[in-house]
C-alpha cells in the first residue's frame, strides 16, 4: 500500500506525521519527496548507503544544421526555447535554450526537421538512498536555484518498493510538485491544524484529491488550539479524522531536538498502528470512510 502525507500549507506537521507513522509499522519505506527542503532524514539520520546524480535531458542545437524554422519553438509548451530567424543573410540569427524552464520533454528534439537537436544531461539534483533500522529510506535533494522540481520526484518515485508499505513525504501546497508525489498513492493523509489558514489550506488540498480521485483522511495537528472549523468541514463532507495530536510541550521539545516523538511517548506508536489500520479498512472498502 502507498500512503503519501501531504498538507495544504508548510509547517502543521507533515513529516512529523510521515516519520513517526513510518516508525510504527514494520515492513516500511519512506519515500521523502519534499525535495526542495527535505527534512525526514533529520529525524531519522538514515545510513545513506547510495548516492546517484538526478539529471533530466535539455535539447541542444548544432546551428550548423538548423534552418530556424521555430518548430522546435512551437512545440515547447514551457516557453524554453527561442528562434531568431535573422535576416535574408541569417545575419541576427540564433536559437537560444533555457534550460531552467527546460522540463526534459523530448518534444523538440523529436520534431525537428533537421535533426538539428540532440539531448545533453543537466543534473537537477541528487537522489539518497539508505536504511534506518529494518526501513527503507530514499530522498531526493534538488540544487539550490532549480525548479524543476516534479523531474526529481518522479525519479524518486521509481525506488518504490512495492512489497513494503510505502510512506510519501509530499511537499506542501497544491502545485505540480504534490500532485506528482501523491499521484498513483492508494490513500493519501493530510496534516492540517484547527486555524481558519489551516482550513483554507485543507479545502484547496481536498478538491484536488477528490479531482484526482485518491481517498484521503485528516490528521489534525495541535488539535486543542485554534477553532472548531476543520471539524465543522470533515463533518460535512463526511471526511474521516484519523487521529488528533494534542499541542504538546514535550512533543515540541522532541521536535526540536530532531527525535521523532514516538520514541519517547510509547503510546503513540499504537495510535499510528491504528491509523495505519483504519486506512487499510478504507483502502479495503471495509468502511464507509
Ligand atoms: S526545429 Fe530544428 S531546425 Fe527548426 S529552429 Fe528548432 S533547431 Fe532549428
Ligand atoms: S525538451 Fe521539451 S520542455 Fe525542454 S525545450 Fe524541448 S520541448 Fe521544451
Amino acid at each position: 500500500m502507498i500512503i503519501s502525507i501531504a498538507s495544504g500549507k508548510g509547517g502543521t506537521g507533515k513529516t512529523t506525521v510521515a516519520v513517526n507513522l513510518a516508525l510504527s509499522l514494520r515492513n516500511v519505506q519512506l519515500l521523502d519527496c519534499d525535495v526542495e527542503e527535505p527534512n525526514a532524514h533529520l529525524f531519522l539520520k538514515p545510513e545513506v548507503h547510495s548516492k546517484k546524480v538526478a539529471t533530466i535531458p535539455v535539447p541542444q542545437v548544432d546551428e550548423s544544421l538548423c534552418d530556424y524554422c521555430g518548430k522546435c519553438r512551437e512545440v515547447c509548451a514551457y516557453n524554453a526555447i527561442a528562434v531568431f530567424p535573422g535576416d535574408e543573410n541569417r545575419k541576427g540569427s540564433g536559437v537560444l535554450i533555457f534550460p531552467h524552464l527546460c522540463h526534459g520533454c523530448g518534444g523538440c528534439t523529436l520534431l525537428c526537421p533537421q535533426h538539428a537537436i540532440r539531448e545533453v544531461e543537466k543534473e537537477i539534483g541528487v537522489i539518497e538512498a539508505g536504511t534506518c533500522g529494518d526501513m527503507q529510506f530514499v530522498h531526493g535533494k534538488l540544487n539550490i536555484g532549480e525548479i524543476m522540481s516534479p523531474p526529481l520526484i518522479r525519479q524518486v518515485k521509481q525506488y518504490i518498493c512495492q512489497s513494503r508499505t510505502v510512506i510519501i513525504d509530499a511537499p506542501p501546497g497544491t502545485s505540480c510538485p504534490v500532485i506528482g508525489s501523491v499521484k498513483g498513492s492508494d490513500f493519501c493523509i493530510l496534516v492540517t491544524e484547527p486555524t481558519p489558514f489551516g482550513l483554507h489550506d485543507l479545502v484547496l488540498a481536498v478538491e484536488v484529491l477528490e479531482k484526482m480521485q485518491i481517498p484521503f483522511g485528516v490528521v489534525i495537528n495541535r488539535s486543542d488550539i485554534g477553532d472548531g472549523g476543520v471539524d465543522a468541514f470533515c463533518r460535512s463532507k463526511q471526511i474521516p479524522i484519523l487521529m488528533r495530536i494534542p499541542f504538546d510541550k514535550e512533543i515540541a521539545f522532541l521536535y526540536s531536538n530532531g527525535v521523532p516523538f514516538v520514541t519517547e511517548k510509547k503510546e503513540y506508536l499504537q495510535k499510528f498502528a491504528d491509523m495505519f489500520a483504519a486506512i487499510g479498512a478504507i483502502v479495503n472498502g471495509k468502511s464507509s470512510g
